[in-house]
């Protein structure tokens, strides 16, 4: 048992390496890549931290070169999810009776993992199996992911301190218990910091869970799960399972132990859940916690005193980063007339100079997107807009998947503003832009705020003061992560907790407190020193 109330070690953001020429951390890398590129790889699932392998496999191959073989993992069914979901509950007991100091070490130590000896096996990995190129890598799997364990810890700790009041004779408590039964971690392609914190965090808080990463993701968090027992996360914590969503939705959706949902994925694949959940929400033992961040339909505003030149290379940068498969990039932007030439003119001249390929070679800005199913349904939208009336697509507009599945940064410009690509979510590298006239501000503001149902990511371009304070009130509810003069996309971890509303999620923020409140079930104690031994009070006696 504690006896010490134990000050936290000093928590602050990851620093990111540049992995510019000479570096030490490029030649790391590289040498890294050609070791993991050899392939061989055989990928179990970890289930009471035993590795489980299966007569079903998968290739692993990477987006950018889909020729080339890096391994398999080892697909499970449903019994693989209801074995998950019984050593979860078995290791339960002891892990939510263990200190928290050491839960907390546990995942400061996989920090530093993470930050140390693992930083280029799992910067590799996310390249390869992601085709994430270096920057976006080292950003994602390396930094945000130790931001998510250094920081989820000190969270923890403020949440513990968050005590009640006592007055005289009394000692009122709050017990930040974990949730009674199992919390089911399913989480996305395009970030392994993402992926790592889904479970980590309902874990952190002495939670245990069953993880299914997506399967296109799957060679990065095989690495996630080796640190996290190197760091000495018991058997059982965290149990690892590649199925199909659909499978390991069957099976928990109906577990009565069920208690809570960390999601991050589409909108559409979250609506499904929260419906059966709800179907079913009689057979659980408590009503489960439903957390789930969504797509995005992520915006840039231009107004007619904006700098054509930063307003350019926002759209580069929050547009075609990670091909556009962030779900918080540049996806639709409103850009006045006066201005319009001279946006064009520095788009062009940038994605002349940006180059499309693997990762292996670091010049590649634009890498391979996810796999076929993405490249096909990007590909159906280009052509689409270059056989429209409606738009016009006036830069890019090339696909290829002979090697990787390259779609070149593309522009769309739609003629109307509700134009398809203003509206859905296509999570590629495709822009759209809406010009309108300078002096249509406001009725172009009430169409930003009316074309798409998402409100995760906006960002606003102005050169005057008042008219920032206005857009930033009249599109208060457009987006959870709202931005002035800069790109929507690159939210740091406790420094711009992330997160939308709208069809966008449940905006809890990863990362924040109010992520890791969703993990606790607090208790109240209240405890008197000396009881009353008198019913009678004070209002009942005669005069
Ligand atoms: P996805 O919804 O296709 O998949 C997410 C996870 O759900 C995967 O593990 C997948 O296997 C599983 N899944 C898919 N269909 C399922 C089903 N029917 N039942 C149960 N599980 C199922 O999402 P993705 O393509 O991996 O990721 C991209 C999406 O994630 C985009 O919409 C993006 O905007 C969103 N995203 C949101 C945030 C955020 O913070 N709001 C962050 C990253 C990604």
């Amino acid at each position: 048992m504690t006896k010490a109330i134990f000050d936290l070690p000093e928590i602050t953001n990851e620093p990111v390496k540049s992995y510019a020429p000479g570096t030490a951390e490029r030649k790391e890398l590289k040498a890294k890549l050609t070791e993991f590129k050899k392939g061989g790889l055989d990928l179990p699932m970890v289930i009471d931290g035993k590795e489980v392998r299966t007569d079903k496999l998968h290739d692993i191959r990477p987006p950018h070169n889909h020729q080339h073989l890096l391994g398999h993992y080892h697909q499970g069914g449903k019994e693989h999810v209801q074995m998950a979901i019984d050593a979860a509950l078995k290791a339960k007991p002891a892990w939510e009776n263990m200190n928290w100091e050491s839960r907390a070490a546990i995942f400061l130590k996989a920090a530093d993992l993470i930050a140390g000896p693992y930083r280029q096996s799992i910067n590799a990995a996310t390249m390869l199996g992601q085709s994430k190129n270096a920057f976006q890598s080292e950003i994602d799997a390396a930094c945000e992911l130790v931001d998510f364990y250094r920081f989820n810890v000190r969270n923890m700790y403020d949440l513990y301190a968050m005590q009640p009041n006592s007055s005289a004779g009394i000692w009122n408590r709050m017990v930040w218990r974990p949730i009674e039964g199992f919390i089911f971690a399913l989480s996305p392609f395009n970030f392994t910091a993402i992926a790592g914190n889904l479970p980590g965090a309902p874990a952190l808080m002495g939670n245990t869970v069953v993880w299914k990463p997506s399967k296109t993701a799957v060679y990065s968090a095989h690495i996630i799960m080796q640190i996290l027992q190197e760091a000495g996360l018991p058997d059982g914590v965290i149990n690892l399972v590649y199925c199909s969503g659909p499978d390991a939705a069957d099976v928990i959706f109906k577990d009565k132990h069920f208690a809570g949902l960390h999601f991050t994925g589409s909108t559409k694949v979250f609506d499904g859940m929260w419906k059966t959940i709800s179907e079913n929400v009689s057979t659980y033992n408590s009503y489960p916690r439903i957390v789930g961040e969504t797509g995005g339909k992520d915006y840039v505003f231009a107004d007619p005193t904006a700098n054509a030149k930063q307003v350019a290379t926002a759209l580069i940068r929050g547009a075609f980063e990670y091909q556009g498969q962030k779900c918080s990039a540049a996806s639709r932007a409103y850009i006045p007339e006066n201005l319009w030439d001279d946006v064009l003119k520095y788009m062009k001249d940038d994605l002349k100079n940006i180059k499309v390929g693997d990762v292996e070679n670091f010049t590649n800005f634009v890498n391979a997107v996810i796999d076929e199913a993405s490249f096909d349904k990007l590909a159906k939208y280009i052509d689409e807009a270059k056989a429209s009336g409606d738009a016009e697509v006036i830069l890019g507009g090339e696909y290829d998947k002979k090697v990787g599945y390259f779609i070149h940064p593309t522009v769309i410009l739609a003629k109307k503003p509700d134009y398809v690509t203003m509206r859905e979510e296509l999570f590629g590298p495709i822009l759209t832009v809406y010009v309108y006239k300078p002096d249509e501000v406001e009725e172009t503001l009430d169409i930003l705020d009316k074309t798409s149902r998402y409100a995760l990511t906006g960002a606003i371009f102005s050169a005057r003061r008042d008219k920032i304070e206005h857009y930033t009130h009249r599109l208060m509810h457009t987006a959870g992560n709202f931005y002035i003069n800069d790109k929507p996309t690159g939210a740091v971890v406790d420094q711009q907790p992330f997160g939308g509303g709208r069809r966008s999620g449940t905006n809890d923020k990863a990362g924040s407190i109010f992520n890791l409140i969703r993990w606790a079930s607090p208790q109240c104690i209240k405890e008197t020193f000396v009881p009353a031994t008198d019913y009678m009070y004070p209002n009942f006696l005669e005069e």
